[in-house]
């Protein structure tokens, strides 16, 4: 099937065809000739599989078929009629140079705002007139509240990986947003998503008019052309192999996630040490930092790019051939996400996973989400030692809520690595987990107007109070990077 037959026109179409993209992917199939009709569409789709120009492409034919308002006319402004909301700054600019590019030989205005930049010179796009926003929520609500952003004409809504906003705690904003906005009948709703929560579908009936419901892969499955294997390691051993798989392997660009923005500041020292060229990235780092990064990895200057989850998130990086999970994340749905990283338009990728014992509880999380086994294979000189007894993950999903702080999992029946049962612990705590960073990296996100703490998230006291400063909103970050956000878990610092 080509593209041609999707309804686009001919100017969509030769943009689409300067990409080099020959036939529209699976959700581009689906998604455009339903957009195309203007109806709302809840589409379950992880990242790689083209969804960005799967609504991209039909909106702006909606937007260039259908022309602003008569009001708008008259009074001769250019008033925002598409809000694209993303979770994270770097999703945001890879979704508005999509629309740049696909949108290249038509007459619309995009522009994109996120926090950690100066405000002034988005002020003075907005002032201008744009036809597409890209926005973060944060630094939307703050334009919002300095009047410098008005959403009154808003035809069409995208929320762009919404799962993962709402992870990122960002259900308050995204209500404030939807306030601000025409009511939803009178505008066109899209929603995507990888997973399908319950709060997605409560999200979903808020937000959506009937539905079409686009699935491409099924939910909370890897893509099948993603090789995925498990190494059992030694977690003191981990460095050692991942460097020399790198360097047996001749892996020239790898993308390695740990759990924590410290863990991925030493793992990248140590990998220079070991003489790879390697660069951290994550919600610590200034928005100048993460860019370089990137664009160090993108160019192959930088040969392992570390990352933490929020962090990497959105990163479109082209034939991405090798993602490692250093550790293995809090939060099971990240390990798909994380993965999604590699296989991207139907390339194939390998996800490797270095997994010690401590881990083996969220091996099985994730490995029961995927509703299969992972391949375990002992790499020759690296087993792991049986008399390594598993310990709770320091500042991990071991000890989610706190309140077993300093009390050992229990010990393992067998080696575990799925040669025998590791003992049950409790079920995590999902949507804390994935704040943690979002606290932190909302930070970085420069808002203007710290909002007082609350929003309902349940706050426990710490396990060790005279240690742990006073924490405050997750969401505005302000305050100890160490506070814990919910219960005396894990921090990610
Ligand atoms: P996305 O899932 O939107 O992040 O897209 C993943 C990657 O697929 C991006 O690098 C796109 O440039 C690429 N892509 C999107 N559509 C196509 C297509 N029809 N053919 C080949 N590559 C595509």
């Amino acid at each position: 099937m080509s593209f041609d037959s999707l309804g686009l026109s001919a100017e969509l179409l030769r943009a689409v065809s300067e990409q080099g993209y020959s036939e529209p992917t699976p959700i581009q199939r689906k998604a455009i000739p339903i957009i195309l009709q203007g109806l709302d569409v809840m589409a379950g789709a992880q990242t790689g599989t083209g969804k960005t120009a799967g609504f991209t492409l039909p909106l702006l034919q909606r937007l260039s078929d259908k022309p602003a308002g008569a009001d708008a006319r008259q009074r001769g402004a250019r008033p925002i009629r598409a809000l694209v909301l993303t979770p994270t700054r770097e999703l945001a600019a890879q979704v508005a140079e999509s629309v740049q590019t696909y949108g290249r030989h038509l007459s619309m205005k995009s522009a994109v705002i996120f926090g950690g930049v100066k405000i002034n010179p988005q002020i003075d796009t907005l002032r201008r007139g744009v036809d597409i926003l890209v926005a973060t929520p944060g630094r939307l609500l703050d334009h919002a509240g300095q009047r410098t952003v008005d959403l009154s004409q808003v035809e069409f809504l995208i929320l762009d990986e919404a799962d993962r906003m709402l992870d990122m705690g960002f259900i308050h904003d995204i209500k404030r947003v939807l306030a601000l906005l025409p009511p939803s009948a009178q505008r066109q709703n899209l929603l995507f998503s990888a997973t399908f929560s319950d709060d997605i579908k409560r999200l979903a009936d808020r937000l959506l008019n009937s539905p079409e419901l686009i699935e491409v892969a099924p939910r909370n499955t890897t893509a099948e052309r993603i090789g995925q294997v498990v190494h059992p390691v030694d977690k003191h051993r981990k460095r050692e192999l991942l460097s020399h798989m790198i360097g047996a392997n001749d892996w020239r660009q790898v993308l390695v996630f740990t759990r924590t923005k410290h863990g991925a500041n030493r793992l990248a020292q140590q990998l220079e040490t070991d003489g790879l060229s390697a660069a951290a990235i994550h919600g610590n780092k200034s928005q100048g930092a993460r860019t370089k990064a990137l664009a160090g990895f993108k160019k192959g200057d930088v040969r392992v790019l570390v990352a933490t989850d929020i962090a990497a998130r959105g990163l479109d990086i082209d034939q991405l051939p090798h993602v490692v999970n250093y550790e293995l994340p809090n939060v099971p749905e990240d390990y798909v996400h994380r993965i999604g990283r590699t296989g991207r338009a139907g390339k194939s990728g390998e996800a490797v996973s270095l997994v010690c014992v401590d881990e083996l509880k969220l091996l099985r999380d994730i490995e029961r989400l995927l509703r299969r086994d992972i391949r375990k294979q002992v790499l020759p000189g690296y087993d792991p030692d049986p008399s390594i007894r598993a310990e709770p993950i320091q500042n991990g999903r071991g000890n989610p809520r706190g309140n077993d702080r300093g009390r050992s999992q229990p010990r393992q029946q067998s080696d575990g690595y799925g040669r025998g049962r590791a003992p049950a612990t409790k079920a995590t705590d999902r949507s804390s987990a994935s704040r943690r960073e979002s606290g932190s990296q909302r930070a970085g996100e420069g808002r203007t107007s710290p909002k007082p703490g609350g929003h309902g998230h349940v706050r426990r006291k710490p396990a060790d109070s005279r240690s742990q400063p006073q924490h405050r909103h997750p969401r505005s970050g302000r305050g100890s990077q160490r506070a814990p956000l919910v219960g005396g878990g894990f921090n990610d610092d």
